[in-house]
């Protein structure tokens, strides 16, 4: 088994950002479960499901074949053979994914392939249920959060960056209706795990909050 970094917190709390920095000065492989969530999520869009067709979501859900392989050292996620990775950002999947991941059928799928990773490699995790379910026994948890002030002005930001044209209060709506569904859901809510250190990175650079977490690893 390797060394397990679980690094979970809502959307948009600079997770991916700060695994992928903890994993390469580690050297570290980065696991983000969020983007196998997506990868479901694009299946059942190209099958013209809707989000709320659950019982649609649950017979596909098994002719879905989720893979990850590592090509120059960054993630890229192969469904049913074909690498949709460049994908996997698009709105309506991130959408359909915070939908469907309240499925248990839809988790218990990545369950096994989300374990199986970190027994082979000492890995850095992230998403919503690593230090509670998937990972309970990792050597270091992280509770990553920030205020939804900060996270939405982080989105918002990004997307100007990008030129795409967007509201910030229309973030800020969609982000606590994430936070919403993550967290009630009876499948592995969103929550802290009694053994994670809580770090709020809404006052902090991503350096300090990567440096906070590579000095947990030790
Ligand atoms: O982190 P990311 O936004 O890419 O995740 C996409 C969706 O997958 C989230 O909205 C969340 O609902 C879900 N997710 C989850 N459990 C994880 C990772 C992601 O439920 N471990």
């Amino acid at each position: 088994m390797g060394y397990q970094v679980a690094i979970d917190g809502p959307a948009g709390a600079g997770k991916s950002t700060i695994a992928k920095l903890v994993a390469k000065e580690k050297g570290f492989i980065y696991v983000d479960t969020g983007a196998m969530y997506r990868a479901l999520a694009v299946y059942f869009l190209d099958q013209g499901i809707r989000a709320e067709d659950t019982d649609k979501i649950i017979r596909a859900v098994g002719q879905a074949e989720v893979k990850i392989r590592y090509e120059e050292g960054l993630q890229q996620v192969y469904l049913n053979g074909v690498n949709v990775t460049g994908r996997l950002r698009e709105e309506a999947v991130g959408n359909m994914a915070s939908k469907s991941s309240a499925i248990p059928e839809v988790r218990a799928k990545l369950l096994d392939l989300q374990r199986g990773l970190a027994q082979e490699e000492d890995v850095v995790m992230d998403g919503r249920d690593i230090g509670t379910c998937v990972l309970p026994e990792a050597d270091v948890k992280v509770f990553l959060t920030a205020s939804v002030e900060t996270r939405a002005r982080r989105r918002y930001d990004e997307l100007q960056e990008k030129g795409v044209s967007c509201d910030l209060e229309e973030i800020k709506a969609d982000i606590r209706e994430r936070d919403e569904r993550d967290m009630t859901r009876e499948t592995a809510p969103l929550r802290q795990a009694d053994d994670a250190v809580l770090i709020d990175s809404s006052d902090m650079t991503i350096p300090e909050v990567t440096a906070a977490i590579a000095e947990l690893c030790k």
